[in-house]
């Protein structure tokens, strides 16, 4: 049996459009997650809708891999620009994603407030030395090559926007405020933000499976670019091509 390609969005704008282009498609539920098992060109494909967020693509992404072994995973949906380069329809291929949930924030006094731009310590969630307490690091989950390099081959079927390669961020966070948008910027070389990519990353790593996160900007703050909703069809018509031009190259 040929190991399945599991891809995932999380919400029904992001993956339901994709369940909808496979045959012979099986449904179904474990928990509060929805599986679409079925063939698309001949080869094994899962629709994986995680829900938002860090803590609902983790456990979407550890039942997929103990469940279905497969042979892949790509994270995929819509995201927030924080480059002004980036317009809505731009295509991110993640060449990492990191965490930018994760800190340790400096002392302050009862009365002193609080200010997010002064939190220059990001907190390594996996850490190396598990017995360190403090592991204070910015931990970038690189992208499997395989899967980048045919996201990369497949780069000019895309027609709605421009595909480049950068950094993916990720939390339990909708940034609104420019100014922290910039620092993630900087610090963390951030080009697009979303919710789930490298929680998702942190889990397909731990069992190594190949990963890759691959975003569309649906909104961009930074240039005054609002959401539009038709970015997620988009995105899940290029992962597509994506997925097969992966699967075609390791199958030949
Ligand atoms: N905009 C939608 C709700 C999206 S909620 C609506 O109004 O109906 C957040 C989801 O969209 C998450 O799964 C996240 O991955 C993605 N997302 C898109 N843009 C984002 C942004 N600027 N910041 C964080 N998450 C974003």
């Amino acid at each position: 049996m040929q190991q399945p390609l599991i891809i995932q969005g999380a919400l029904p704008v992001e993956c339901e459009y994709l369940a909808r282009q496979l045959t012979h498609v099986e449904k179904e539920t474990v928990g509060g997650w929805v599986f679409w098992k079925g063939l698309y060109q001949g080869f094994p494909i899962i629709i994986s809708k995680t829900r938002m967020g860090m803590t609902n693509s983790a456990a979407a992404t550890a039942i997929a891999i103990l469940k279905y072994q497969p042979c892949a995973i790509i994270n995929q949906g819509t995201s927030g620009g924080h480059d002004p380069e980036l317009n809505v329809f731009d295509i991110v291929l993640g060449k990492a994603v990191c965490n930018i949930g994760a800190f340790k924030t400096p002392r302050r006094a009862l009365g002193e407030g609080s200010d997010s731009l002064t939190w220059m310590e990001a907190f390594d969630v996996l850490p190396e030395d598990e017995t360190d307490p403090e592991p204070i690091a910015i931990r970038h989950f690189q992208a499997d090559e395989g899967l980048l390099n045919a996201a990369q081959q497949v780069k000019s079927t895309y027609t709605q926007g421009k595909v480049v390669e950068g950094i993916i961020g990720s939390a339990d966070v909708w940034n609104n405020e420019l100014d922290r948008i910039a620092f993630f910027r900087e610090t963390y070389g951030t080009v697009t933000e979303e919710m789930e990519g490298a929680s998702v990353a942190q889990v397909a790593t731990q069992f190594a499976v190949p990963f890759l996160a691959l975003r569309v900007v649906s909104n961009n703050l930074t240039n005054q670019q609002g959401y539009d909703a038709a970015t997620g069809k988009a995105c899940q018509d290029f992962v597509l091509n994506v997925v097969i031009e992966y699967l075609q190259a390791r199958s030949s």
